[in-house]
């Protein structure tokens, strides 16, 4: 885009390393990032920026770097509150005593305090933008509303029974049209699993996401056990369970997809369904390793999720790239395979893919929204850079983020956040009645 003589803009990001993430991939050693009305007005090196340019605000980028938002693809914010309260647990032990600990804890104000330091995290960790899948989540929609960050999220289909019904697509109906006035908030259908609903469900879904045109998210194939007592009830594993629903297209994405075959992966690939990996989550949990290398071959558009604080323990993407790299260099005895290029379109064009939502985010260029992270490079640890992306993917740490914009505002500056007080909201969630209870 070209900046006419005697542009104003609100801010100016100027003099840093800009890893574009653009369709060339372009890096810009010497970069200046003009922002404008909350949107990326143009990404120009240095002899490009007209002399009489002014702005609102000038950040100086000097030995840093900058990325696009990072967008964590699968999670359940509020379990922030569950944080290292089971573990060393297999999948559904570990679900089955959350659960019944969620129900005696969790309300309104618990969701709350517990989206709120899931912001707070996510936020000093260079991520703009989360998914989330959890009970009450009007509040953490709400939230997310207020503060200005990006949530991808909606009301969870799940029951065992068909009970309860009618009233939950009924506030399914409601919570959709409640969104519409939301700006940060972007709808998706999500049910928790084909194990936990019936297919009754899953059928209404599938004319949800037609009749509303939005994209539809549930869990997958997350561990052994999982496709065996799916394969018991239904004769299918979950895959072809989600493809006998006709669930399975480019407006779904499944997380973890750890115990899929290679039939499974080519339906995947031919649907274009997208998958959000979840690396550490599905290690901790000993759910195993999802063949990711074997998915991104055949053209699955795969994306990164932290899945909630309580099976990880934190919402770290920098974290899980790096995880994700080498997991799979390891497993297949290959160190060519997942890249630092693949680790990081994972974590931020792929996620905004995966959601339809990359014609506003996912990249730093002209036209998108304002989400921008700023790396500190000016440490020990990433001395000297080669190469930012192999630095940001296997040195940087969750400290080293400097500055953290979305939709144009400020909300980290030099590691300080500008409009959450972080020690409040800590204390809210230690405060929280009953929370210690339960052990
Ligand atoms: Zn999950």
């Amino acid at each position: 885009m070209d900046i006419k003589q005697g542009s104003h803009v609100d801010l100016m990001i100027a003099g840093g390393t800009i890893i574009t993430m653009d369709e060339n991939r372009r890096i810009l050693e010497e970069g200046n990032l003009l922002i404008k009305g909350g949107r990326i007005q143009a990404v120009l090196a240095d002899d490009q920026v007209p002399e009489d340019l002014t702005a609102e605000k000038v950040i100086s980028a000097r030995g840093k770097v900058l990325l696009p938002g990072l967008i964590n693809a699968h999670s359940h914010l509020a379990m922030t509150l569950f944080r290292g309260f089971v573990e060393d647990l297999i999948l559904d032990k570990w679900l089955n005593k959350v659960w019944e600990y969620e129900l005696s804890v969790v309300d309104e104000k618990a969701v709350r305090a517990g989206s709120r330091l899931a912001f707070v995290e996510m936020i000093k960790g260079g991520i703009t933008c989360a998914h989330d899948m959890y009970w009450h989540f009007k509040e953490t929609m709400g939230l997310a509303e207020e503060i200005g960050v990006r949530l991808i999220s909606g009301p969870p289909i799940t029951g065992l029974g068909d009970q309860d019904f009618d009233e939950m697509f009924q506030v399914a109906r409601e919570t959709l049209t409640w969104m519409e006035d939301l700006d940060f908030v972007y709808p998706v259908l999500q049910a928790h699993s084909t194990y936990t609903t019936t297919p009754r469900m899953m059928r209404t879904v599938r004319a949800f996401k037609e009749e509303y045109g939005i994209s539809f998210t549930t869990h997958a194939s997350e561990n052994q056990d999982e496709v065996d007592n799916v394969r018991e009830q239904y004769q299918k594993s979950p895959i072809e369970l989600l493809s006998s629903y006709d669930l399975l297209d480019e407006h779904t994405v499944l997380a973890h997809c750890v115990k899929v075959d290679e039939g499974e992966i080519d339906l995947l690939a031919a649907t274009g369904t997208h998958v959000a990996h979840c690396p550490e989550s599905n290690l901790k949990l000993g759910s195993g390793i999802a063949p990711v290398v074997d998915m991104l071959e055949k053209g699955i558009n795969v994306c990164l999720g932290t899945d909630g604080a309580a099976s990880n323990n934190d919402l770290n993407v920098l974290g899980e790239m790096r995880t994700a790299a080498l997991l799979q260099k390891g497993v297949n005895h290959a160190p060519e395979v997942l890249t630092t290029d693949q680790a990081l379109e994972m974590a931020t064009i792929n996620g905004a893919k995966a959601y339809h939502l990359d014609h506003m985010i996912g990249s730093l260029e002209a036209g998108k929204k304002a989400d921008v992270v700023l790396v500190d490079f000016q440490q020990p640890h990433l001395t000297p850079s080669f190469d930012p992306v192999t630095n940001l993917i296997y040195s940087a740490a969750k400290s080293d983020v400097d500055t953290v914009i979305i939709d144009g505002k400020v909300h980290l500056e030099g590691g300080q956040l500008t409009r959450l007080d972080e020690e409040r909201v800590m204390a809210e969630v230690r405060d929280l009645e009953g929370l210690f209870d339960g052990r």
